[in-house]
């Protein structure tokens, strides 16, 4: 479904990629890993047309995504949850939702979605006329998804989805990401919590400095010393 190819990514004279490469198939969950600064963001960035790309390619189910520009992606059935959320603070809960439908294909099925969105988390009907910046941690993240799944996406992007979260609301998190993966949802999912994410995910790349320095199932990755001793304290 997405096939990251060599891409390069600069920040001014800074390269902060550095020919990542990494396939994601349809139904997958794949997660990428590493820590603070190796360049997981970016590259959800650069996949989400936010950051362009200095080098190499993506294609989305066999298509390249150098021509189509940030705000047309969702419309392609690609979406993201930033990291840190990125709410509308003054807007309540339900026209948060609501602006994740803005693409006309999402707008036709906006009622559906939210219905799916409130089964999911029936919190934000209860509080759909809250504003969402007085919300708490967890339930600004549920927004956050719920405001991506508005948009009808094939493949979702999560960039740290537990950060910052209470241990109790982590599973959770992690409950509605298995959900979502069961339900046959292609996810691609950034965490530097490596055990967490593990348990999910189908298969894992591991990012060190701006590139790919791992990969396998996450069994394999699970089972490898140099993961285990780097990252899990093993
Ligand atoms: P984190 O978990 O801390 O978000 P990450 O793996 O997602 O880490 P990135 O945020 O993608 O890493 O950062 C990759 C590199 O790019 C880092 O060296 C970082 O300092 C740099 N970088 C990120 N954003 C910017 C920016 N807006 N301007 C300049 N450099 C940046």
């Amino acid at each position: 479904m997405l096939e990251v190819r060599d891409i390069d990514v600069h920040y001014g004279d800074a390269q902060a990629l550095y020919g990542i490469g990494l396939t994601v198939e349809q139904g997958e969950l794949v997660t990428l890993l590493g820590a603070n600064g190796a360049g997981k963001t970016t590259t959800l960035r650069a996949i989400a047309g936010i950051r362009p790309l200095s080098g190499g390619d993506l294609l989305f189910e066999g298509s390249s995504l150098s021509r189509i520009p940030a705000h047309r992606r969702p419309g392609m059935g690609i979406a993201l949850v930033p990291e840190g959320r990125e709410l509308w603070p003054q807007m309540t809960v339900r026209e948060n939702l609501e602006l994740g439908a803005y693409d006309r294909s999402a707008r036709a099925h906006r009622s559906a979605s939210l219905d799916h969105v409130h089964e999911l988390f029936p919190t934000l009907k209860d509080r759909a006329g809250q504003l969402a910046g007085s919300m708490s941690g967890g339930e600004q993240q549920m927004v956050a998804i719920g405001r991506a799944l508005m948009s009808r996406p094939r493949l979702l992007m999560m960039d740290e989805p537990s950060l910052g979260l209470a241990p109790k609301v982590v599973d959770q998190m992690f409950g509605i990401i298995r959900r979502l993966h069961a339900e046959g949802l292609t996810i691609l999912l950034v965490e530097q919590n490596l055990g967490r994410a593990l348990e999910v995910a189908d298969r894992g790349y591991v990012v060190e400095t701006g590139t790919v320095s791992l990969h396998g199932t996450s069994a394999q990755l699970l089972a490898d010393p140099a993961v285990r001793a780097a990252y899990l304290g093993l």
